[in-house]
């Protein structure tokens, strides 16, 4: 015996596993619906041009590769934010925003999640919506938090549960931490619609709640990267209190990167300064400092106004092709015929269609048709193509008449 041998066998992270199973599979039709990552028409992984263009100047310029500090590429954080918060925000003008770089999305998830435990204590309740994106779970329970949900989603309808939603924001005791997504909600493609935001803010506001907004597809949800950061920039005006976690690897197709920022809004630039060494030394015997390339990447495209411009229409490419995938799935399934209601796969938005399936019937959607997709009934739209809709659409009837 051996010091690991009693170690047990550690479960397979769903969505991971799904995609080793995917690998191994011998049917020529095989469809991988499994993993939120963007797929072109032919189904394969895409590189966005400005991202190709941005790599290729900065291997021009042959920079170093010292170590960042701390907080990452001071210049990546500063497009970082304003990306999300906009150019005009007053909280930028204001200079109440500690931000810094962190790995992806859920390395911002991680620190935010750290740094309230922290501060506000160990055991501190995080609310996140029911459902969530599953890690968030685990992320949060790692640093020490105690994880609750709130009524989000509505099997009923495939959409919003508005007032559970509400009435849960009402009832929890004031100044809880809640967890939004800020857009694209994963795995329900169930967002709040602008006046329902007005809403929540107004709870959230009442209850005066702490808000941490994940925000890991911004610009995958409308096309529009402005449009998509609504919830984030009204909350932000309305001067809640808030952590915001970004991802650029959906929307800057720079998942292997891991490039994102963790920034808190705070009252005063003092505070700021306050929160940015605290965030520094929960990151540094953490991980020390973030990787450069990805950052210096975002920081070239979003710093030039040719490549921005470029970024905004290849990102608002990738969201049509979505819709479109969207659209034509929904005709194919409909046209086979059942009682079933699928106007949902086009109500929802962003990367992913909450199909309602039951676990059994995922299970036969991979069995039996070689669909392979998590349990859970989620399929990620980004994996269907006006090539394979047909295929997808013909298991979703069968495995559901
Ligand atoms: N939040 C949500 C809701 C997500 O869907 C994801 C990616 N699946 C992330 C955060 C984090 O992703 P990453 O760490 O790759 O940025």
């Amino acid at each position: 015996f051996g010091a690991f041998s009693d170690i047990p066998l550690g479960a397979a992270d769903p969505i991971l596993g799904l995609n080793e199973a995917f690998k191994q599979s011998t049917s020529p039709e095989k469809v991988n619906v499994g993993v939120g990552a963007y797929r072109d028409e032919e189904g394969k992984p895409h590189k966005l041009d400005c991202v190709r263009e941005a790599q290729r100047r900065i291997l021009e310029r042959d920079l170093d590769l010292e170590y960042t500090g701390i907080a990452g590429i001071p210049e990546f954080v500063s497009h970082a934010i304003a990306f999300a918060y906009g150019n005009d925000s007053p909280v930028l003008r204001e200079d109440r925003v500690a931000a810094v770089q962190s790995l992806s999305g859920t390395g911002a998830l991680r620190v935010a999640s750290e740094f309230i435990a922290r501060f506000r204590g160990a055991g501190t309740p995080i609310y996140v919506p029911n459902k969530t994106w599953g890690n968030h779970i685990p992320i949060a329970e790692n640093a020490g938090l105690s994880v609750k949900r709130y009524r989000y989603y509505s099997e009923g309808t495939c959409g919003l549960d508005f007032e559970g939603l509400v009435e849960d924001l009402r009832a929890m005791p004031e100044q809880s931490v809640v967890l939004l997504h800020a857009c694209a909600h994963n795995p329900t493609g169930v967002d709040p619609t602008e006046e329902q935001w007005d809403q929540v803010l107004a709870v959230v506001q009442e209850r005066d709640h702490t808000v941490l907004f994940d925000s890991a597809y911004q610009g995958f949800a409308s096309g529009d990267a402005d449009a998509d950061a609504f919830a984030i920039r009204l909350f932000a005006a309305a001067g809640v209190d808030m952590l915001l976690c970004q991802s650029f690897a959906k929307n800057f197709g720079l998942y292997g990167e891991r490039v994102g920022a963790l920034s808190v809004v705070c009252q005063s630039p003092e505070e700021v300064e306050h929160v940015l060494s605290q965030l520094k030394l929960v990151i540094r015997p953490m991980y020390s400092s973030p990787p450069i390339s990805g950052a210096r990447i975002v920081t070239e495209v979003l710093g030039d106004a040719a490549l921005r411009a470029k970024w905004y229409a290849e990102c608002k490419g990738m969201a049509t092709r979505i819709s479109a995938a969207r659209v034509r799935l929904r005709e194919e399934v409909e046209r086979l015929g059942t009682d079933r209601d699928w106007s949902h796969i086009t109500s929802q938005i962003g990367m992913f269609c909450f199909t309602g399936l039951t676990p059994e019937q995922c299970d036969r959607m991979v069995s039996d048709h070689a669909v392979f997709m998590t349990r859970d009934g989620r399929i990620s739209m980004a994996g269907v193509t006006q090539a394979n809709a047909p295929r997808i659409a013909a298991a979703l009837h069968d495995v559901t008449c």
